[in-house]
């Protein structure tokens, strides 16, 4: 397999390009940085599940303090104050850096669904929660450099797997890009995870802002399709302009010039 120094490399020169066309595209140049950064990161992901010290805690430290940062903006649209902000930055910092990395630790196996197309999913997911924004292109290109950069991973570890020297390939080819691996309960876990992180993404209060649920769960849409306009209130546009409003009051008789004479 691909060590640490070639996967952040290789991560960070395709994050860069990801940021470079993203600017292209869509301008924002501080969440094309942003992206670039996050894929890079990304790309070191999967191999927190190998026990391999120094890098991994690397990786553990600052994805720590990158999420906090990252969340600044659901805790502003939450309403949090000022306070309440910088304390749960610092929840969130040291739930990272140790809770999450004991866990990874005590429930992972090196190479098992942690390399998966699941847990890129599942990255792809808890990237598009942490990095709330109202802009939802911006918010998925965020969400597209998380996915990319573990994609990066995965395939290089792939790549590894094939001994060109031989032309074989080695026992370790397939287990990185994967759909399920041989442990039953592994495979249910991480399903189990992505399917809960579906239905989080779902009902995420910024993205039903986004399409359009209230508060009270009735859909403008849906509202809009089923309540009938008002027939009380005095319409102020012409039936024929198209959505565009005209400024001038809007006469019935207009309609219908032949029984206004
Ligand atoms: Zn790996």
């Amino acid at each position: 397999m691909a060590d640490f120094k070639t996967h952040i490399a290789t991560s960070s020169v395709v994050g860069a390009g990801y940021g470079i066309a993203g600017y292209a595209l869509l301008g924002a140049p501080s969440t094309c940085v942003l992206s670039a950064g996050l894929c890079g990161l990304a790309g070191t992901l999967p191999d927190l599940d190998s026990d391999s010290g120094v890098p991994v805690r690397e990786t553990m430290t600052f994805a720590s303090a990158v999420v906090p940062m990252l969340m600044i903006d659901r805790f502003q649209t939450m309403g949090w104050s000022h306070e309440t902000i910088v304390l749960a930055g610092g929840i969130l910092y040291f739930g990272v850096r140790f809770g999450v990395g004991a866990l990874i630790k005590r429930y992972t196996v090196h190479r098992g669904m942690w390399h998966s197309l699941p847990a890129a999913a599942i990255f792809g997911l808890l990237a598009f929660l942490i990095c709330s924004c109202d802009d939802m292109t911006l918010r998925l290109f965020k969400t597209g450099a998380v996915v990319l950069g573990f994609m990066v991973h995965l395939i290089l570890d792939e790549l590894w797997a094939v001994d060109l020297k031989k032309l074989r390939l080695k026992k370790s080819f397939g287990t990185a890009m994967k759909l399920w691996g041989n442990n039953r309960w592994g495979n249910v876990s991480v399903y189990a995870k992505l399917g809960f992180l579906v239905l989080f993404a779902i009902g995420d209060p910024i993205m039903m802002e986004r399409i359009g649920i209230d508060d009270h769960g009735v859909p403008h849409v849906a509202r809009e399709l089923l309540v009938p306009p008002s027939t009380d209130a005095p319409s102020t546009t012409r039936v024929d302009n198209r959505g565009e409003t005209t400024g001038t009051p809007f006469d019935p008789w207009d309609a219908i010039p032949t029984f206004k004479r």
